[in-house]
């Protein structure tokens, strides 16, 4: 455990390879970070609508606000209709998802999600492409593709838009305490466990 707590850190150095064991390694405690950052409460009970998911991405992609892919500004308008961002400078009208891993999707984003939370929950079995054609009523051409989308979006070297829509936010992580490390597992079990305490509070 402490070797490859080491890698970790060695790992950022450019050029750097890993042995396929340590990349095994650090994949095994990426899935299990993921696990561990998911709430209990299913994801379609926290976005409920196509409209939530977008807000949600939008908050993952640019955690300053939207930016237009075009000019760079940023504060577009929300156009309801078409479910796009428009930028007030040049007009451009763009959406969450354009050139992400999800470009020019006609799939609910609620779907996505969902396969994503499903996907996490299930690493070490990986579902299969019926399963999911069945779990979400889609042809299975179009389930073999969102599922190879998933996959590698929540995978160690994925671009993690989905996986991190669907997790809670990892946090700041203080000097000294290293990613996936049993102390990291460990506050993010408190975290988990924190977000249930508040759910019920707002409930009640
Ligand atoms: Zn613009």
């Amino acid at each position: 455990m402490s070797c490859v707590s080491g890698i970790w850190s060695v790992h950022c150095i450019k050029g750097f390879s890993l042995s396929d064991s340590d990349e095994r390694e650090l994949e095994r405690r990426h899935r299990q970070i993921l696990r561990l950052r998911l709430p209990d409460e299913p994801v379609d009970q926290r976005f409920q609508s196509e409209r939530d998911c977008v807000f949600r991405l939008s908050d993952v992609r640019w955690p300053d606000g939207p930016v237009c892919g075009k000019c760079g500004d940023g504060r577009p308008s929300w156009v309801e209709s078409r479910r796009l961002f428009q930028c007030r400078r040049c007009r451009y009208q763009y959406s969450v998802t354009a050139g992400t891993n999800l470009h020019r999707t006609r799939i609910d984003l609620r779907l996505w999600f969902h396969t994503a939370e499903v996907a996490i929950r299930s690493w070490s079995s990986p579902i299969s492409v019926r399963a999911v054609a069945i779990d979400l009523g889609v042809p299975v051409a179009t389930a073999h593709r969102m599922r190879k989308i998933v996959l590698k979006d929540i995978s160690r070297d994925g671009r993690g838009l989905l996986s991190e829509a669907v997790c809670l936010p990892i946090g700041h992580l203080p000097d000294g305490i290293v990613a996936g490390s049993p102390e990291h597992l460990e506050r993010l079990k408190l975290q988990r466990a924190r977000h249930i305490e508040d759910m019920e509070e707002n409930f009640h």
